[in-house]
């Protein structure tokens, strides 16, 4: 990709120039794929732009691209474009950890907030919630907030999005505080449960944490339901309200159930 640009200090000016693809622009079924043909290294016999006519859009590798501009002259709906990003500006840097490391640019973030306005416009809500997730997942931390992550995904995906959730944290030896509306998911996760007692908004007590089976117990009982798990399919149930097996419960202090 960069086509890097002499320096004037050591600080400053290094540009990558970028070519941009614009998806909505971008019609390989209507066009010659004039900016495939044209590109000086495709010329050259790399692949440095894939497009076929059946395809939805032209891909450009940031790797071999050296920013000559020539498709971007050559594309009859102008759906490529050619930006300079600065690699290395030191005046605007708006973060630096410390002397040589990473530093965040402000052009860098502009960068950001306009992939993820594209994300947000281009991903459905299960996608984009599966590509928090892995955002969440993979930036190292001790411990993990993670609120709903079931929100926006299939049962299916909640399955996979829990096993994903767990075997990270087991295996990663961390801490994982998870808010979950899910029964299934937020009882498969937990091997912890804080229960929260009092008025929601108003006055509220949050209790230690405590083992799954004695935490789901108080907070069933102080919502006067019990849980059985249906034999056929394994999912749990609620009990109907004062029927045999409600009271049966109840009497034993058992309104939740563990795994087998
Ligand atoms: S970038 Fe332009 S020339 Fe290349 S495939 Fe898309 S529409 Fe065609
Ligand atoms: S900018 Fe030049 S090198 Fe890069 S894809 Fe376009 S034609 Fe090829």
């Amino acid at each position: 990709m960069p086509r890097v640009k002499p320096n004037n200090t050591e600080e400053e000016s290094k540009l990558t120039r970028i070519a941009i693809v614009s998806n909505d622009k971008c019609k390989p079924k209507r066009c010659r794929q004039e900016c495939k043909k044209s590109c000086p290294v495709v010329r050259m016999g790399k692949l440095c732009i894939e497009v076929v006519s059946t395809d939805k859009i032209a891909l450009i590798s940031e790797e071999l691209c050296i920013g000559c501009g020539i498709c971007s002259k050559k594309c009859p709906f102008e759906a490529i474009n050619i930006i300079n990003l600065p690699s290395n500006l030191g005046k605007d840097t708006t973060h630096r950890y410390n002397a040589n490391s990473f530093k965040l640019h402000r052009f860098v973030a502009l960068f950001f907030l306009t992939l993820t306005h594209f994300l947000v416009q281009n991903l459905s809500g299960g996608e984009l919630q599966r590509l928090a997730l892995t955002l969440c997942l993979g930036k190292p931390a001790d411990v993990y907030l993670i609120d709903e992550p079931s929100a926006y995904l299939d049962s299916e995906q909640r399955l996979v999005a829990a096993k994903v959730i767990k075997r990270f944290i087991l295996h990663a030896k961390k801490t994982g505080f998870v808010v979950e509306h899910d029964f299934i998911m937020a009882t498969y996760l937990a091997d912890r449960v804080i229960v929260f007692d009092g008025i929601p908004s108003l006055k509220t007590t949050a209790n230690t944490p405590q083992s799954l089976l004695n935490g789901m117990n108080q907070f069933l009982e102080s919502l006067e339901i019990t849980f059985r798990r249906d034999p056929t399919n394994y999912r749990p149930r609620i009990n109907k309200l004062n029927s045999v097996k409600d009271a049966e419960q109840k009497k034993g202090g058992n309104y939740f159930f563990l795994e087998d």
